[in-house]
């Protein structure tokens, strides 16, 4: 009862369409699978993330295409690049950092999109109501097992298109015990 399935995410990058042209030299992305939103995809397609320190390959593109582009990396992935982005919800870029993305086709050098995302749960209208909460508010969300702990500052995010998912990446999986194949959470006040 009021359970709330948790998945990771690892670092990825959404796309506008013109970067796509850039990278891959082709106008869509290729599906290769679900995620746990209605619509979203992990693509076949791969870029390499290079910053002023290192680079990191094989970082997946998620789509469908969006307006902007937008890194998602690891706080990790902060220090080995050599680019300190900020903690940020999804769309929230403006004022963060750049970087340079190599593809198989081309390169972008994007001025800004590079953020950590911000611990976060989707839901809809009806989830919203039987958990007592609204979009934007914060909430505590407490992982049990061995290496069980509450996230504090965690996003809600309610729109008619999402399914029940809170959305943690894999840094703060390891930290809680959540592996790859999810784990679930329990809102607490
Ligand atoms: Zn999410």
């Amino acid at each position: 009862m009021n359970k709330i399935p948790v998945s990771l995410s690892n670092r990825h990058i959404h796309l506008k369409k013109e970067d796509v042209k850039t990278l891959f030299g082709k106008d869509d992305l290729t599906y290769k699978s679900d995620l746990s939103q209605p619509g979203q995809f992990a693509c076949e397609e791969q870029v390499v993330i290079v910053g002023p320190k290192g680079s990191i390959d094989k970082v997946r593109i998620l789509g469908p295409v969006r307006p902007d582009s937008q890194v998602e990396i690891l706080t990790g992935d902060c220090f080995k690049l050599g680019i300190m982005a900020p903690i940020r919800e999804s769309g929230k870029i403006e004022g963060t950092p750049g970087c340079k993305l190599v593809g198989p086709a081309g390169e972008v050098e994007l001025s800004n999109g590079v953020i950590v995302a911000s611990r976060h749960i989707h839901m809809s209208e009806d989830d919203a109501k039987q958990f007592g909460v609204k979009d934007k508010d914060i909430v505590k969300v407490k992982i049990g097992g061995d290496r069980g702990l509450v996230f504090e500052n965690v996003l809600v995010r309610v729109s008619p298109k999402f399914a029940l998912d809170m959305h943690i990446d894999s840094e703060e999986g390891n930290a809680a015990g959540v592996d790859r194949k999810g784990g679930e959470g329990e809102i607490v006040k």
